[in-house]
């Protein structure tokens, strides 16, 4: 059992913070939202009223935030986490931020005595809710040896990616492959479907040759071929454009400060930006296909 303090429980963390709870750890929950404290005590946890009450006994805090402006102010703000944590505590940030961000977060966390994790996860929400998060893990060997049994409560594939920052490198490289894997998913089965191809027919070729990729198979832009995909219900999300595009700018941002050329990257953003902007941030990313019909 560790004593955990986990902050952030929106939709994600929600069923972190749960799960961490079910796994017999004694959960302390703070959330700026009093509606989420409750949610978080209704699954096991112990709401908390403010950070400092969160980590005053923590061993490892645990943080899953909307961005990295966030997790700068909770750690390191004079009433926030690095200011009230006991020594030895671990921080954990589970939250998708810029690798730059982490880099700093984790120099901060250590000039105040603290080793820092990036931890940011692939999966959505229903894989946080039923604790098969894939994790990618950024910071010191033994931080992560210290880490992986709790994540292990969140997640079912665990990688250590290498120093700090790596797990977000991991995740945002990831990612802008996923947005533009799913644009040119779209594009072949639009184009074979305007060559006279039925979208079934199609997929079963495609998804047993060269082009088969996550984006087909698992994932699928058409309705019919793979059930669980959001084209079967009209795109709701699933991971939506937003999210997408968020994901997507981290890319292009740290793109440039390393000099990579990403070319079909920015495209992606650029194709994700005109969706969002036309109003389409609540879309499931996957229906850029509509945008490739000329539907919307
Ligand atoms: P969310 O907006 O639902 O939850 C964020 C929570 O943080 C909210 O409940 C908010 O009240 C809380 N919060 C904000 N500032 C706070 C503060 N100062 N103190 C305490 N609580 C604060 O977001 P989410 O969908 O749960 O995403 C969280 C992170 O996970 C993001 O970085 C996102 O990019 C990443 N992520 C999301 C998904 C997804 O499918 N939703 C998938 C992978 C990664």
């Amino acid at each position: 059992m560790t004593r955990i303090a986990f902050i952030g429980l929106g939709n994600m963390g929600a069923g972190m913070c749960a799960n961490l709870a079910r796994a017999g750890h004694a959960v302390r929950a703070f959330d700026l939202n009093k509606a989420a404290i409750a949610n978080a005590e209704n699954s096991g946890a112990k709401g908390a009223a403010s950070v400092a009450e969160a980590v005053g006994d923590a061993e490892v805090v645990v943080s899953m935030l909307p961005a990295g402006k966030h997790v700068l102010s909770v750690y390191f703000d004079s009433d926030g986490v690095a200011a009230h944590a006991p020594k030895e505590t671990l921080f954990l940030d589970c939250s998708t931020i810029a690798v730059e961000d982490a880099r700093e977060a984790a120099r901060r966390a250590k000039a105040a005595g603290f080793a820092m994790m990036d931890a940011p996860v692939s999966g959505g929400t229903a894989g946080a809710d039923a604790g098969t998060l894939t994790f990618m893990v950024g910071g010191p060997d033994d931080g992560f040896a210290r880490a992986k049994p709790l994540l292990e409560a969140m997640g079912k594939n665990i990688f250590h990616a290498g120093g700090s920052g790596n797990g977000q490198a991991a995740k945002i490289a990831n990612n802008m492959l996923l947005g533009i894997s799913m644009i040119g998913t779209a594009e072949a089965f639009n184009l074979a479907e305007k060559l006279g191809l039925d979208a079934q027919t199609f997929f079963d070729i495609s998804s047993a040759s060269s082009g088969q990729c996550w984006s087909m198979t698992s994932y699928c832009p058409v309705p019919g071929p793979v059930p669980a995909s959001p084209a079967n219900r009209d795109y709701k999300p699933g991971f939506a454009v937003a999210m997408m595009l968020k994901d997507l700018h981290l890319a292009a941002s740290a793109a440039k400060g390393a000099g990579a050329d990403i070319r079909l990257g920015e495209l992606a953003e650029a194709i994700y930006t005109q969706l969002d902007e036309k109003g389409f941030g609540n879309l499931d990313f996957s229906g850029v296909i509509k945008d490739v019909r000329g539907e919307i």
